[in-house]
């Protein structure tokens, strides 16, 4: 009897003993390998890309999505130039209708009615249907701040009281905004201080706001950002183009630690491969620090085109060579100042960035 307890003691010892093993130590080799994505896991993985503008009905786009387990959320904004607003969600809709496991919807409102009384409560009805609709999200976008003036030609902020009660509004609904709010950097720095925009500035003095000092200034767009935010902790938020803050790892980090509920997306990718050719280890700890934060985009514009196959190509090899930047410490070369390697981001920080922080802001699912 007591022989017979003592050797199964031993068995469950030696069970537990070889369970625990597994545990700590699934055989090292194996572990390491899947820590870590390789390029060819490229197809298999599911991701996401949370800036995309359509601007038309073809579906080109959308099928090379399906081919390389992408999917998007198609943006709506408010722009001067290029197709207007009403047409863009016209577009928005078609897709979302004939894509629906595929994509999601953000939309806008316009200013142009600024100074109509009932501007606030025009706003919230015009948004109320848009989210009957299916819209997901609401774009603000840099003409705010950058362009509309109210009746006595001041520039209105990001800040104003009235957007205040708009944002209010989505909060209480819970959804999410997303802000274009400024410029890069650049954008108030003499061309030759400028670190990627020379070429679109050089082009579009218009916009280039060194030439323009009656125009807010670049610490004012950041401020009256920083400052909605501190107004509406609660409000769900994503700054597009790693919030304008771009230039500075340090100082989008201070806005990251101080409002809980920002988010920026990773669509510029220039800034951030020139981050990791400085130095290296610094970016990497940035996204190991803030990887429930960040999240994947490309901030594609998605015209008609004669040339599907090129359209398909283009996008294709995009979203692979920044997979390769993100999952892999490949050799990468960012013209005009040198080669970096890629950030090697471990598998987990990678499935977040790439789908589940988009998932979670935007309330996505795939239905897997
Ligand atoms: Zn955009």
């Amino acid at each position: 009897m007591q022989k017979k307890f003592i050797f199964l003691l031993c068995i469950y010892s030696l069970g537990g003993f070889f369970a625990l093993q597994a545990v700590i130590d699934p055989s090292p080799n194996v572990k390491k390998q899947e820590d870590y994505y390789k390029l060819e896991d490229f197809g298999k993985v599911k991701k996401f890309d949370v800036h995309i503008h359509i601007n038309t009905s073809e579906t080109h786009f959308i099928e090379q999505a399906v081919e390389d387990n992408f999917y998007f959320l198609d943006i709506v904004d408010d722009r001067p130039f290029g197709l207007p607003m009403r047409k863009q969600q016209e577009f928005a809709l078609l897709h979302l209708k004939n894509f629906p496991r595929q994509m999601v919807f953000a939309t806008t409102f316009p200013v142009s009615n600024w100074a109509e009384k009932d501007w606030v409560q025009n706003t919230m009805a015009d948004l109320e249907r848009s989210f009957a609709k299916g819209a997901s999200a609401v774009k603000i976008w840099k003409n705010i701040g950058m362009d509309l003036r109210d009746e006595n030609g001041a520039f209105v902020m990001v800040d104003h009281p009235r957007i205040d009660s708009v944002l209010t509004y989505l909060t209480r609904k819970g959804v999410p905004l997303l802000g274009h709010n400024g410029e890069p950097r650049d954008c108030w720095l003499p061309l030759e201080e400028m670190t990627f925009s020379q070429g679109y500035y050089s082009e579009h003095p218009e916009y280039h706001m060194y030439l323009h000092p009656e125009y807010p200034s670049y610490e004012d767009q950041i401020t009256a950002r920083d400052n909605m935010l501190q107004k509406h902790p609660e409000l769900n938020f994503m700054g597009a183009h790693l919030g304008s803050l771009e230039w500075s790892l340090d100082e989008l980090s201070k806005r990251l630690d101080a409002y809980p509920l920002m988010r920026v997306d990773l669509t510029r990718m220039p800034n951030l491969m020139l981050h990791t050719l400085k130095d290296r280890q610094k970016t990497r700890n940035f996204f190991m620090t803030y990887q429930d934060r960040l999240i994947y985009g490309t901030d594609s514009a998605i015209n008609p085109t004669d040339n599907p196959g090129e359209l398909k190509q283009r996008i294709h090899e995009k979203w692979l060579e920044e997979w390769k930047f993100y999952a892999t410490d490949a050799p990468l070369n960012l013209k005009g100042f040198g080669e970096l390697r890629g950030l090697k981001l471990p598998r987990k920080v990678i499935d977040k960035i790439y789908f589940e922080n988009a998932s979670e802001l935007l309330g996505f699912k795939t239905g897997e």
